[in-house]
């Protein structure tokens, strides 16, 4: 079942044995599993049921309903805009489905330095398989690579760059290129069309527009979860309480450890730690027209400059990107006439991402409100140097795949290279927050896993070191930035603590 509190109106109460908070990447796949092995369970999900027709492929519409923040949460000094989900599916609603693995460097850093001796591929394996299975992960085909793509293939393969084109999930793509908007073909294969009715069908009580405010514990044991009914903007509208033997909280790494430090829950770890993979673009402006939009947005990878093996803490990647109108406004440089002069040229630009494995750290605390926790993060100097390097590359790759010019949106001025002058110039200026657009569509690492809770939130399994029954399982419990796209991580340890919860069935369910 799933249920709008907001159409169905009045309080709620119920009990289950597990009650999972959020229904995104990890909340999806842990209800699911859960509720397949019979277990009793309710969802809590603050956003609302969006499906296939709601899905009008429209920014001014689409970003207020799917977005936290309408697609505006940004760092407390407005230097880092991060984009997450607020909808029944979460985040992987309307992400571009790179679908890869835990690269192994980067398990063997967690068992090593942080004490998390069973996190092994063999051990993840059954959960890979099992995530892979049920999200349809397969190869993108050769046909499927739309025209940016081949853009930025061609440039790395002519720069002599190591790259390849990924897997995603999805099914019957119609190659429309809204993805980021949500898919009104129900061809991405996201936890609204996968796991969130897998989880509905095995007797999971999903409820949307729930929204967790609060988790209690008696004596060290997780025991309820205090909510409230919110309507489209937030407003209340209605009370919760949950009654549960095991609570799974997967509210991403913004809003878990924001409840976590409301309910004086975690211990002093939570909410630090946070890592965002930050990214920072190039444009590159070419004379025929390109569409960029349209076709699968991502499905090339440059991984050239990230070596785990070398070094499991440091590196980024290029990606591919195209973005809407209003979301590639924001990125252009000047105002008015000089703006316009750039988003003339929307059909004739093709954007590439660095994405940081970023070593710099930020941290979440409560805000005036629950939709607002408070934000920081500042880059460290290594870390804004490889941005610099990293977009040095991108220009690279862009005047290698064709371009005429490529455009770095410095702020107040943006850099204008010409064919042939030396993008090295990037260097000179550098990085620095507040003078270029950076964005973050992975925030992780505030409840992280490690070997006690001097270091860290939860256990190798998932389990609040203070709170018995009280699980993480979202993008929060990475005990460093991943270096990777991390659906498929977060997915994989999802199921892999539920799976550790039905094992402890009978002690915590007795
Ligand atoms: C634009 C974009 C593109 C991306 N592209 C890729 C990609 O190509 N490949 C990849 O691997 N990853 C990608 N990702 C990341 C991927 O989507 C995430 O790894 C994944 O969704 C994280 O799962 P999560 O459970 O941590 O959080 P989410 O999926 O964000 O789910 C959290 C859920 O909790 C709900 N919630 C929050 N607070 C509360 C509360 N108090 N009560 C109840 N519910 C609450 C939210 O509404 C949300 O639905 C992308 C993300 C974005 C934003
Ligand atoms: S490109 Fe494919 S997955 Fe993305 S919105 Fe279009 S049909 Fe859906």
């Amino acid at each position: 079942m799933i249920a709008s509190l907001l159409e169905r109106g009045g309080d709620l109460v119920e009990r289950a044995d597990v009650c999972v908070i959020g229904s995104g990447g990890g909340g999806a796949v842990a209800a699911a599993e859960l509720a397949a092995a019979g277990l009793d369970v309710v969802v809590l999900e603050q956003g609302h049921h969006w499906t296939a027709k709601d899905f009008s492929q429209r920014e001014d519409e689409m970003l207020p309903r799917l977005f936290e923040e309408g697609g505006m949460r940004a760092t407390k000094d407005g230097t880092v805009t991060i984009l997450q989900g607020r909808n029944v599916g979460g985040s992987t609603v309307h992400n571009l489905c790179y679908a890869l693995r835990t690269p192994d460097p980067i398990l063997r850093m967690w068992r090593r330095q942080h004490g998390l001796e069973s996190l092994t591929r063999d051990a993840l394996n059954p959960s890979f398989a099992r995530v892979e299975k049920h999200l349809r992960v397969k190869p993108i085909r050769d046909d499927e690579v739309n025209a940016l793509n081949r853009i930025i293939r061609h440039g790395a393969r002519q720069m002599g760059y190591s790259g390849f084109v990924t897997k995603h999930n999805r099914e019957g793509c119609v190659q429309s290129g809204y993805c980021i908007l949500g898919c009104s073909y129900d061809a991405k294969q996201s936890m609204l069309v996968t796991y969130v009715p897998r989880a509905s069908q095995a007797g999971a009580r999903i409820y949307a527009n729930a929204r967790a405010d609060r988790i209690e514990a008696e004596g060290g044991r997780a025991r309820r979860v205090l909510g409230s009914v919110v309507d489209l903007d937030g407003a209340v509208r209605g009370s919760i309480e949950v009654s549960a033997r095991a609570i799974v909280l997967a509210a991403g790494a913004v809003a878990s450890p924001d409840l976590l430090q409301r309910s004086g829950l975690g211990g002093s770890r939570v909410g630090r730690h946070l890592h965002v993979h930050p990214s920072v673009m190039a444009a590159g402006f070419f004379d025929d027209e390109i569409h960029a939009y349209r076709g699968i947005p991502q499905s090339y990878y440059i991984d050239e400059f990230i070596d785990l093996d070398a070094d499991p803490q440091r590196g980024y990647v290029l990606m591919p990107i195209a973005a809407f109108p209003v979301l590639t406004a924001t990125q252009m440089p000047g105002f008015g006439r000089e703006h316009f002069h750039w988003m003339k040229q929307y059909a004739r630009m093709a954007g590439l991402l660095v994405l940081l494995h970023d070593r710099s750290e930020g941290r979440v605390r409560p805000g005036h409100s629950l939709s607002r926790p408070e934000i920081e993060y500042r880059l460290n100097a290594d870390d804004a140097q490889q941005l610099a390097q990293g977009l040095v590359h991108c220009a690279h790759v862009l005047f290698a795949g064709g371009a005429r010019r490529v455009v770095i949106p410095f702020s107040p001025e943006p850099l204008v290279l010409e064919r042939g002058d030396d993008p090295r110039e990037i260097l000179r200026r550098g990085v620095r927050q507040g003078e270029i657009p950076i964005a973050s569509t992975h925030p992780q690492s505030t409840c992280r896993m490690a070997a006690d809770a001097t270091a860290g939130v939860v256990n190798e399994w998932g389990e609040v070191f203070d709170t018995a029954g009280l699980f993480v399982a979202d993008m929060s419990v990475f005990p460093t930035s991943l270096g990777a796209p991390p659906q498929i991580t977060t997915a994989a340890l999802a199921d892999r603590t539920a799976h550790h919860i039905l094992e402890r069935r009978a002690e915590l369910f007795a």
